[in-house]
């Protein structure tokens, strides 16, 4: 007689949890104690939920959802069943004094959001907030995160990155929101709806200039992936010439093309007013160009005038 075949809707997975959870060892080595715990779940591959996250999901009393019925096919992918309530945008502040009570009272909460990292672009910031002043344990259970992911995929630089979540929808303000991020020289990490791409990546062009690289990553860890990359002129007539689905990040890198100064003109200037030293001091730090240079122009400048 054949073995019985165990009906799952996801197979492996929840074998994986027990597998988890009886590997923790002994009851009392594995029991997850009281406290609010973030726990992150996939952008889109089942099979980037975290051992430790289904460990505290299948202990958790009470899970806090940012949509209950999303979270809940995530769940039942992987056997768990304990007891959820929503927690979103709308009803994070009221949520706020059960979660603490049931914490007080020795219950274990865990917290997740549609995808990825909860309290990141997510419910999660107040509630966080609320235990952390109250003094009850809040626990992060790392995993998958689309910023990062797209930022680690994308070739740009990762050393200093800005993480500027959804800008606005509004074109007027979207822009005054890129003016202000501009100068800064790290890379920048937006999230942004694919209707609004095409008009985001146009601002941007705008405000930010055509030369700068960019990177444009769609449905990250699901079967239609894409990572695709050019400049922001390149990338704005794609866009504005194809329609696009999915869940998007878009990344932008600090402009390659070195900014010409015309350092005569700027020590001309400040000559009239300052000495040879403060001149060159002031040019040297607002160019970036070494005062040894900005030195050796002033001097002929001001010989050319004696
Ligand atoms: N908390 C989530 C995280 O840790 O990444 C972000 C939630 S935010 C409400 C949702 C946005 O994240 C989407 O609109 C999209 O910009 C980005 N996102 C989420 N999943 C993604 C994926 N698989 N690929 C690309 N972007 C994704």
């Amino acid at each position: 007689m054949s073995p019985k075949k165990e009906k799952t809707s996801s197979p492996g997975y929840p074998s994986l949890a027990k597998l988890c959870i009886e590997s923790s060892g002994k009851e009392a080595a594995c029991k997850v104690p009281a406290g609010l715990y973030l726990v992150a779940t996939p952008i889109g591959h089942l099979g980037d939920i975290t051992l430790r996250g289904l460990v505290v999901l299948s202990q958790a009393d009470v899970i806090a959802c940012e949509d209950t019925r999303n979270s809940g096919i995530l769940l039942n992918a992987f056997g768990i069943k304990a007891k959820t309530i929503s927690c979103h945008d709308h009803n994070e502040e009221n949520r706020v004094e059960e979660i603490l009570r049931r914490i007080t009272q020795g219950e274990i909460v865990a917290l997740i959001s549609d995808a990825g990292m909860p309290a990141i672009a997510d419910p999660g910031f107040k509630l966080v907030r609320a235990c952390r002043d109250a003094g009850a344990s809040v626990v992060v259970i790392p995993g998958a995160n689309a910023a990062l992911t797209a930022l680690a995929g994308s070739g740009l630089p990762t050393d200093q990155f800005l993480f500027a979540g959804f800008l606005s929808p509004k074109s007027m303000a979207r822009q005054k929101e890129l003016i202000a991020l501009k100068q800064n020289t790290a890379t920048l990490i937006f999230y942004e709806s694919p209707q609004r791409l095409a008009a985001t990546l146009a601002d941007m062009v705008g405000v930010l200039g055509a030369s700068r690289p960019v990177c444009v990553a769609r449905e990250l860890t699901k079967f239609y992936e894409e990572m695709r990359r050019g400049t922001l002129g390149e990338l704005a007539a794609y866009y504005a010439a194809h329609d696009t689905k999915g869940e998007i990040v878009i990344l932008v890198g600090k402009s390659e093309e070195k900014e010409s100064h015309d350092i005569d003109a700027l020590l001309r200037e400040r000559l009239q007013h300052l000495s040879v030293r403060d001149a060159v001091a002031e040019i040297a730090a607002m160019t970036g160009v070494p005062k040894k240079e900005v030195y050796a122009r002033a001097l002929e400048i001001e010989a050319r005038k004696a």
